[in-house]
């Protein structure tokens, strides 16, 4: 038999991935071009050519020995170091080498840090809605994720809820923005009304309480919006971030976190962070894609062409009478649902149009869904006849 904290995680597993396998039963049913499906978070924008160059370059030119092999558990130096560059140059900082820690994906970067953090009924406190996967990744280690409410409509932090749900078990807050469901970025005003709470939590109790900003999104915004660098507003910030969105790397698996020396604590939470990577398997980041990533960390994914179907899906829906939050970043439609029942809505447009969306209680919020539209344009074109079937038959 399984462990019972695993038949816990089993039994709470990820409706996003089920609706994605759910997907492509239908779409042997169908035929794939019937399906519309805005289940997965899976860019669908190839990687830049730099990648494919980077690859065949360092396969064919660099010492083999050394691609394939192990390393520090932190990941290659020089490639922490052209990191470490590349964001200083970006945010004027001064990071090296020895701030980074390379990880399998900003996954595998949560679960290092939360590792390294966490003694058992410690809290990880976050914002409602959020990417459901971190109540596991803080299971993992015995701590309890703590849900802290965002103000409707605009799904900014609420401030007050975040004052109420930090207590002197509180470890770290997860902030992602941009955000995965809702699209919202947070404005630096907003950052700050945090990071004082913060300090003054952290005085009170007399404790350390750590910002973990989760940004694997952090170069897909739209409009100019600017994506304050959170570790200038709040000293004790670890930042976890990948290659999977913004280099359209999901399933490479490459990621790393950014420790600068200022967080409290660093150079045991640097040594744990290395231990951590190693003890819970992954030993290294995925020495390949590590070298990729030095060479390509200033190239840039094809912004334009999710910005091309965020302005038709979102003109369409709000057209239908849809009430959705305008996405600043990310590639996430959050719609509130035309039945309180979100899961009514889903599974209607799942059986009558072949609309494949993602219940909001996966992310901890009732009566909204999230529409991914990392898809080819014609998936949204062909789509929006159903979404506005739908919306007429619910008398939008
Ligand atoms: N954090 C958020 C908010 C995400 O949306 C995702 C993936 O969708 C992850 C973390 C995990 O990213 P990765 O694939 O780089 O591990």
């Amino acid at each position: 038999m399984i462990s019972k904290k695993m038949q816990g995680f089993v039994a709470n597993s990820s409706a996003i991935r089920a609706m994605f396998e759910e997907g492509k039963k239908m779409a042997a049913v169908y035929g794939a071009d019937h399906v519309y499906d805005f289940s997965l978070g899976n860019p669908n924008v190839p990687a830049p050519d730099a990648v494919r160059d980077a690859i065949v370059d360092i396969v064919t030119g660099e010492d083999p020995v050394l691609v394939h092999g192990y390393m520090n558990n932190s990941g290659y130096e020089d490639v922490r170091t052209a990191l470490a560059d590349h964001l200083n140059g970006l945010y004027g900082t001064s990071y090296g080498a020895e701030n980074l820690v390379m990880t399998v994906g900003a996954a595998g970067g949560l679960n290092v840090i939360l590792k390294t953090l966490l003694n058992p009924g410690d809290e990880v406190v976050t914002i409602t809605p959020y990417f459901g996967e971190y109540r596991s990744y803080a299971g993992n280690f015995d701590g309890v994720l703590v849900e802290a409410a965002s103000v409707p409509g605009t799904f900014m932090p609420d401030l007050a809820d975040l004052r109420a749900k930090i207590t002197d078990r509180t470890r770290a807050l997860i902030l992602n923005s941009p955000n995965n469901p809702t699209g919202v970025v947070y404005p630096e005003a907003v950052l700050r009304e945090v990071a004082d709470l913060l300090l003054e939590k952290q005085k009170e109790y007399g404790t350390e309480i750590y910002i973990i900003s989760d940004e694997p999104y952090r170069e897909i915004a739209y409009d100019g919006v600017e994506i304050p660098w959170i570790p200038s507003v709040y000293p004790n910030t670890v930042v976890g971030s990948s290659f999977s969105k913004t280099l359209s790397l999901p399933g490479e698996r490459i990621g790393y976190l950014l420790i600068p020396s200022e967080v409290d604590g660093f150079a045991d939470i640097i040594a744990a962070a290395n231990v951590a990577t190693r003890i819970l398997g992954y030993v290294n980041a995925p020495s390949l894609m590590q070298r990729v990533a030095a060479r390509c960390c200033a190239e840039k994914t094809n912004v334009g062409y999710y910005d091309r179907n965020r302005k038709l899906l979102y003109e369409s829906l709000k057209e239908y009478g849809y009430e959705c939050v305008r996405p600043e970043g990310a590639f996430y439609l959050w719609m509130k649902s035309p039945v309180e029942d979100e899961r009514e809505f889903v599974a209607k447009a799942k059986d009558e149009e072949q609309i494949l969306i993602v219940p909001g209680r996966s992310f901890g919020c009732k009566g909204w869904v999230r529409i991914a539209y990392c898809v080819a344009y014609e998936t949204i074109e062909n789509a929006l006849p159903g979404f506005k079937r739908i919306a007429e038959k619910y008398g939008l």
